[in-house]
């Protein structure tokens, strides 16, 4: 068997015309012999909507998110009905989860407590919906879909909202509920993002976690490749959406491709990476809208390239907390009780400097940041700034280069950079910057660094001009 499994995001997914294309993706590697294991998210900005829904039922007003999930439940008929021609258990199926999701609302409102596991549980809809809809719709198609509840394989820990997979379990579960169907020709449809604890209760793997589903499916099965289908090229140099001229990155190393998605490429969730590599399994980025486009291609060694840098990647909505002790900092044991603070909130730390007397770090804006200032109190004195953003720039290339460094910073020398880090990874150089910054810097960046990039590994071809100002 020559499994692939393919991922296909919100817009992917969006409407009847998106259905169709998917549809006709995922026939195209059937008729190339393969097997294919499809995931999908929920339809675009599905998981938005319920996430505001729950919070609308938190403050107790009922009605407005029961309406809320009207319009989500109209959406869901509209798309089906126009996609399955004799489609009654269908719209039963769907009135069904919008009857229990709108119980649930109900229920919050009147009790008007949000926590993360009932959260976790209204916002799996959106996968449980879009995955039964594509399954049908691709039965119309001609393909033998077979619609998988993500939740009797993906076990996860009971972290809601940020849960881990138990690969143990997944190994397992993955290879006996889905190879049979595969076995028989079927395609099997599962949602990504959602999963289930070994209680049986519903979890998530944090947002924007479908492309990592596809990625534990796709390590669990042992599958040829995994497809994360998506609404751009591919990886591209810069976010299309900041820099228009920002070309395809046609191969990069798994190493490099994890280390974007950790610092904000939004096109990968960070976790991605992690399956892919353990059973070195390539992972290609394509575009949905352009499958004729070959994409990006993730492997574990990237062939060398001229051009020191492959992509900018963006982390936004960071604070910045300064440290100041008097007292000598770097005494013994000093930077661990630091830590221990972080570790105690559960709160990751993306970037540390320090000096004599002071230590300065980066972590994502929270409602959390007030309780850790003050436990950071009880050791020195603490300031903290949000509407910090962290700009990192990854090539492995720059490895063992001389000079790069000085050309980053000659780059953004118009921007007031906070602190600077170059990861001992030594593929990545990142700096922090004020948030209102961060798209000139990029720009900046991607004008010093992608003049004359190497036609081996970027789409030099497809490059579009920058639009007259
Ligand atoms: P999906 O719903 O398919 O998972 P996402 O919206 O999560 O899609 O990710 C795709 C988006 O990621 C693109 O539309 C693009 O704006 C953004 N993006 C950010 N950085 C990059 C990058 N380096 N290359 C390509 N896309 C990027
Ligand atoms: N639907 C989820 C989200 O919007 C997961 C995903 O699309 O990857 O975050
Ligand atoms: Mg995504």
């Amino acid at each position: 068997m020559n499994i692939v499994v393919m991922k296909f995001g919100g817009t992917s997914v969006q409407d009847p015309a998106a259905i169709g294309r998917t549809a006709a993706i995922v026939a195209g590697r059937i008729a190339q012999g393969k097997s294919p294991v499809v995931v999908v998210s929920a339809m675009a900005k599905v998981t938005d909507s319920l996430l505001r829904c729950a919070d609308i039922a938190a403050l107790g007003e009922k009605d407005g998110s029961v309406a809320l999930s009207a319009e989500l439940r109209a959406r869901h008929h509209k798309t089906a009905a126009e996609l399955v021609k004799d489609n009654a258990a269908l719209a039963a199926a769907i009135d069904n989860e919008f009857d229990s999701l709108d119980e649930i609302l109900r229920g919050l409102a009147a009790i008007h407590e949000l926590t993360p596991r009932i959260s976790d549980l209204i916002v799996s809809y959106g996968e449980r919906l879009s995955s039964r809809i594509v399954a049908d719709a691709f039965r119309q198609m001609g393909m033998n879909g077979a619609h998988v509840d993500s939740r009797e394989v993906i076990i996860t820990d009971s972290e809601f909202q940020k849960a881990a997979p138990i690969d143990d379990i997944i190994d397992k579960r993955a290879p006996e509920r889905l190879l049979p169907l595969v076995a028989e020709g079927k395609v099997p449809v599962m949602g990504g993002f959602i999963a289930a604890n070994e209680r049986g209760l519903t979890t998530t793997l944090g947002r924007g976690g479908s492309d990592f589903s596809g990625a534990i499916i796709g390590g669990a099965l042992n599958a040829s490749a995994i497809e994360i289908w998506t609404d751009v090229d591919g990886i591209m140099t810069a976010d299309p959406r900041v820099c228009p001229d920002a070309l395809r990155v046609k191969v990069i190393s798994f190493e490099e491709a994890a280390e974007l998605a950790y610092f904000g490429a939004k096109v990968l969730h960070p976790a991605t990476i992690l399956p892919a590599v353990k059973k070195n399994i390539p992972v290609f980025v394509l575009n949905s809208q352009n499958a004729a486009c070959e994409g990006t291609r993730i492997i574990s060694v990237a062939p060398h390239c001229k051009s020191p840098f492959k992509s900018i990647a963006v982390k936004k909505k960071l604070a910045i907390i300064d440290i100041v002790a008097s007292r000598m900092l770097m005494t013994h044991g000093y930077m661990r009780q630091i830590f221990e603070v972080f570790d105690k909130h559960k709160c990751p730390v993306d970037m540390v400097s320090t000096s004599e007397v002071s230590v300065s770090l980066t972590v994502d804006s929270n409602a959390q940041l007030p309780e850790i200032a003050a436990d950071l109190g009880k050791l020195a004195d603490v300031k903290y700034e949000g509407k910090k953003a962290l700009v990192c720039i990854v090539g492995e290339d720059i490895r063992g280069q001389n000079g790069i460094a000085a050309q980053v910073f000659s780059a953004v020398k118009h921007v007031n950079v906070r602190m600077i880090s170059q990861g001992a990874s030594e593929i990545n150089m990142s700096f922090m910057i004020e948030e209102e910054d961060a798209e000139e810097a990029v720009r900046s960046l991607h004008a010093a660094f992608f003049e004359h990039p190497d036609p081996v590994v970027f789409d030099v071809d497809a490059r579009k001009p920058l639009p007259a100002k």
